[in-house]
């Protein structure tokens, strides 16, 4: 399978997103509905980056030839660092590499064991959730999520949004809140090569992960593992740590991409080309992709 639409080379001015999810995973929107959304908004890139999934590739891809956007093949992958979340997106990889594809195919199934579990500590606080209300909410994603578990919750009326539902139950520390398998950061990384990818960590200063992502840590990733880059400008970034990360990816040689990590309707605040990749580091993530 392809890894990006051709066609297009990154023009200074381009306004490219490197960092969007589909209802494939925790997003709202249809591969197609995203990339239509994209062309709406002026886009000349993005990259969909679904969550532990590459399932929404193929219609990505064809929707971007019919829109004109240019498509880059993507997913964002949940790994761990000392016990700490880090979301790291990969570019360009190859779907069918059978080292990314069993981690990814891992890490799907963790996400479906821990489910019932989730479900039973909300029955347990008194907010039972029917499954066919759930079965709506995943609808057709491999990758089943606690957002997933948030709307069924809203559907239910026990929350009004996926923020009350996260901060009240189901984030990490949580009553509801079920830890799953996450990759080792380090392999991660490795299988992104390994498929030919582009590894660059997502929003690395947010929630938990700036724990364990200081400069020395992204020093030696970037030297003994290649990493690629870091996403700098992220919703969750203020202009400060935008700052102090602009400053770190410069010493230490990793590229800083933008980007509005877009939910659809399930997240606010994150509309398409909020945040922004410039051209220059387009074409460089492009040129290392094999
Ligand atoms: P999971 O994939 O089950 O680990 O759930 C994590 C996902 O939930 C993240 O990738 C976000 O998309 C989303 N998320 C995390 N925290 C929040 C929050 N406070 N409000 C809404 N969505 C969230
Ligand atoms: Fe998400
Ligand atoms: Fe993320
Ligand atoms: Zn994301």
């Amino acid at each position: 399978m392809a890894t990006a639409s051709a066609g297009h080379h990154p023009q200074p001015g381009d306004r490219i997103d490197l960092h969007t999810h589909s209802e494939v995973s925790d997003g709202t929107d249809t591969p197609t509905q995203l990339v239509a959304a994209a062309a709406q908004a002026g886009l000349s890139t993005i990259a969909l980056t679904d969550h532990d999934t590459f399932a929404g590739i193929a219609e990505a891809l064809a929707a971007g030839s019919v829109y004109g956007v240019q498509v880059l093949a993507g997913v964002e992958i949940s790994t761990e660092l000392n016990g700490i979340s880090v979301h790291l997106l990969g570019y360009g990889a190859d779907p069918e590499e059978p080292g990314l594809a069993a981690a990814l195919e891992q890490l799907r199934r963790s996400r479906a064991d821990r489910t019932p579990q989730m479900l039973a500590a909300l029955a347990a606080l008194g907010m039972p959730i029917d499954p066919e209300i759930l079965r709506v909410e995943v609808g057709e994603s491999p990758s089943v999520g606690r957002p997933h578990i948030a709307d069924a919750m809203i559907k239910h009326g026990y929350v009004t949004d996926r923020g009350a539902a996260f901060d009240g139950y189901l984030a990490v520390g949580g009553p509801a809140y079920v830890p799953r398998f996450h990759t080792p950061l380090r392999q991660a990384v490795d299988l992104v090569h390994k498929a030919g990818g582009v590894a660059v960590i997502a929003h690395p200063w947010s929630r938990q992960s700036w724990q364990v992502l200081d400069e020395r840590a992204l020093f030696w990733l970037a030297r003994d593992h290649r990493l690629d880059g870091i996403e700098v400008d992220h919703h969750d970034h203020s202009v400060q740590t935008r700052a102090e990360l602009r400053r770190i990816a410069g010493r230490v040689g990793l590229l800083a991409t933008g980007s509005s990590d877009y939910h659809g309707t399930g997240k606010v605040d994150h509309d398409l080309g909020s945040n922004t990749t410039s051209a220059a580091v387009l074409t460089e993530i492009l040129a290392r992709i094999s």
